[in-house]
C-alpha cells in the first residue's frame, strides 16, 4: 500500500444556505440543535446544521400533504421532464457535487466522481422516462370489464444511511416522485449535504414546491416523521436494529414499507474461476467505499485448491491501493466515515485476532489525522468467529475455505442476512445452479456490487422487504385501485 498526498482537487463550498429544504426553499433554524459536519480525512468541521425541531418537521410533512395532489394530477410526461432535466443538471455539475459527497464522506473522488452523483442521476432519469407508463390495466369480462389504475400512496419518507447518502436520496426520491408521491427526506446526519443539492437541483429543474423536502436531524427526527399519520409509505436505507424500529412504527398505522437494510454477503469462488477475475471481486466487494458498503461480499469462501493461489494475489493487489487525502485524484483508499465506526470496525479487527482468525495484511489504525486504517485481510476464518457472522460495515475481508458445492452453499445460506451474493466460476451451469440456491435479493456470477438502476436491489430475510430500482420500484410507490364497471341490468335476488 502506498500513501499520498499530491495534488488534491479544490474543496467546494460546504457551509449550505440552510440546514433544510422545504417548500422550495432553504430553511435555517437557528434555535435548531447545532449538527456539525466533520470532513473524514481529517476531522475538521466543514459545516455546521441544525436538527430540525418540531415546527420543522411538521413545515416539511404540511408541504408534502399541501402539494400532492397538484404533482400527481400532472401528466407522468410532464413529471418526467422535470426528473429528466434533473439528471442533466446533476450530470453538468458532477465534479462539484462529487467533491462535495467527498468531503462529506471521506469517500476518494476516484470514487464519487463515477459512483455517486451520476447514479443518482441515473435513477432520476430512469423512473423520470418511465413516468409517463405508470398504467394500470383492462380486464374484458363480456360486455362488463375491470380496469385498474395505478396510483401514487400520497406523502413518503425517506430515511438514508451514510454511506451512499446522493444515491441514496435518488433512488427514493426518484420512484416516488414519477408516482406521484410527494416525499419528506432525512438523510443520516453523519452526511446531511448532499440531499440538499437535490432538492436544489430539483427546484432548478421545475419541481413545484412541497413535492421534495429535506429535514435534517437524528434518529428522533426520522422516528417523527415515521409515527405522522400524514405518511403513506416509509423507505429506509439503515441497520437492521433500526429497520426493526422503524417497520414496527410503521406498522401501527398500516403504511408502505421499503426496508434496505444490512448484510453479511457470501461470495463463493469455485478452483475453476479465472483468479484475477475472482480477486478484482474481493476487491471491489470488500474495500470499495473503503468497505462500508451493506451489500459487501465479506464472506469469501474459497474451494481449498486455488486458496494459497487466491490469497497471495489478494495481498499482491491490495499493495497497489493509494491511501490518501481523498480529493487527491490519484487516491483509491480513504478514511471511515467517523471516528465512531473506526473505533466500532477495528474492535471487529481484535476479535478476529482473539479468536483465532489470521490477519494476512492490513487491520492497523494508520498515523495521520483522519479516520483511516488499512485495509484488512483475514484467512482462516471459521464459520462461528465474530467476523464471519456480524456485518461489520469496512475494510474487513474474511477468507474461509471449502471442498465442495453443497458444503460451500449449506454455509453461505447459514446467515440471518440475505441482501447479496456473488459465485465465481467458468462453469456456467454451476454458476447458475449456485447462484439459484443461495438466499438473496442481488447475486452476482462472475461480477460483484453492480447495481445499475435497471436491476432491482433489495434484500431477502433481515436484509429487507421491498426492491429500490427496476419497474420493480413502481410497484413499492403505487397502489392499485380496481373499478368494476357493468354494462347491463343490475340482477339482485329480491
Ligand atoms: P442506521 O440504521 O444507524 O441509520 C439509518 C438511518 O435511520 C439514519 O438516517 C438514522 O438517523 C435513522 N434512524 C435511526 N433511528 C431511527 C428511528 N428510530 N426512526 C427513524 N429513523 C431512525 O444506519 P447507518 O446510517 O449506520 O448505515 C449503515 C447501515 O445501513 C448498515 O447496516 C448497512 O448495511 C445499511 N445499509 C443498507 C443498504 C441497503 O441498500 N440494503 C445500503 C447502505 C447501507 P441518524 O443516524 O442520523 O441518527
Amino acid at each position: 500500500m502506498s500513501e499520498t498526498a499530491k495534488s488534491p482537487l479544490e474543496r467546494p463550498r460546504t457551509q449550505p444556505e440552510g440546514s433544510h429544504h422545504i417548500d422550495g426553499a432553504y430553511v435555517a433554524d437557528a434555535g435548531g440543535r447545532p449538527l456539525p459536519v466533520i470532513y473524514p480525512a481529517d476531522g475538521s468541521t466543514i459545516a455546521t446544521l441544525e436538527h430540525a425541531g418540531p415546527d420543522l418537521v411538521e413545515q416539511a410533512l404540511a408541504a408534502a400533504s399541501r402539494a400532492q395532489p397538484a404533482w400527481a394530477a400532472m401528466t407522468g410526461t410532464e413529471r418526467g421532464r422535470i426528473l429528466r432535466r434533473a439528471a442533466e443538471i446533476i450530470r453538468e455539475r458532477n465534479d462539484e457535487l462529487s467533491r462535495l459527497e467527498t468531503m462529506d464522506t471521506g469517500k476518494p473522488y476516484q470514487e464519487t466522481v463515477v459512483a455517486d452523483a451520476t447514479s443518482g442521476a441515473d435513477a432520476l432519469e430512469y423512473f423520470g422516462g418511465l413516468a409517463a407508463s405508470i398504467t394500470g390495466e383492462h380486464v374484458q369480462l363480456g360486455d362488463d370489464f375491470v380496469y385498474s389504475v395505478r396510483q401514487p400512496l400520497g406523502v413518503c419518507v425517506g430515511i438514508g444511511a451514510w454511506n451512499y447518502p446522493m444515491q441514496i436520496a435518488c433512488w427514493k426520491a426518484a420512484p416516488a416522485l414519477a408516482c406521484g408521491n410527494t416525499m419528506v427526506f432525512k438523510p443520516s446526519e453523519t452526511t446531511p449535504l448532499s440531499a440538499l443539492k437535490l432538492a436544489e437541483i430539483l427546484t432548478e429543474a421545475g419541481l413545484p414546491d412541497g413535492v421534495f423536502n429535506v429535514v435534517q436531524g437524528d434518529g428522533a427526527v426520522g422516528s417523527a416523521l415515521v409515527g405522522d399519520p400524514r405518511v403513506a409509505k416509509v423507505s429506509l436505507t439503515g441497520s437492521v436494529p433500526t429497520g426493526r424500529k422503524v417497520y414496527a412504527a410503521a406498522a401501527e398505522g398500516i403504511r408502505h414499507v421499503t426496508m434496505e437494510l444490512g448484510g453479511k454477503s457470501p461470495m463463493l469462488i469455485f478452483d475453476d474461476a479465472d483468479l484475477d477475475d475472482a480477486v478484482g471481486g474481493a476487491i471491489l466487494g470488500n474495500f470499495y467505499s473503503s468497505g462500508q458498503i451493506c451489500s459487501n461480499g465479506t464472506r469469501v469462501f474459497v474451494q481449498k485448491g486455488i486458496l494459497p493461489a487466491f490469497l497471495d494475489r489478494l495481498a499482491e493487489r491490495l499493495g497497489h491501493a493509494v491511501i490518501g487525502d481523498p480529493l487527491d485524484p490519484t487516491t483509491s483508499f480513504g478514511p471511515l466515515v467517523s471516528q465512531a465506526q473506526l473505533d466500532q470496525v477495528l474492535g471487529f479487527v481484535q476479535a478476529g485476532r482473539d479468536e483465532g482468525a489470521r490477519l494476512v495484511t492490513g487491520g492497523e489504525r494508520l498515523d495521520r489525522e483522519g479516520f483511516y486504517m488499512s485495509p484488512a485481510v483475514f484467512a482462516d476464518v471459521t464459520d462461528e468467529m465474530t467476523i464471519a457472522r456480524e456485518e461489520i460495515f469496512g475494510p474487513v475481508l474474511s477468507v474461509l475455505s471449502f471442498e465442495t458445492e453443497e458444503e460451500a452453499i449449506a454455509r453461505a445460506n447459514a446467515t440471518p442476512y440475505g441482501l447479496a451474493a456473488g459465485v465465481f466460476t467458468r462453469d456456467l451451469r454451476r454458476g447458475h445452479r449456485v447462484i439459484g440456491k443461495l438466499d438473496a435479493g442481488s447475486c452476482f456470477i462472475n461480477a460483484y456490487n453492480l447495481t445499475p438502476v435497471e436491476a432491482p436491489f433489495g434484500g431477502v430475510k433481515l436484509s429487507g422487504v421491498g426492491r429500490e430500482n427496476s419497474r420493480a420500484a413502481i410497484e413499492h410507490y403505487t397502489q392499485l385501485k380496481s373499478v368494476y364497471v357493468g354494462m347491463g341490468p343490475v340482477e339482485a335476488p329480491y
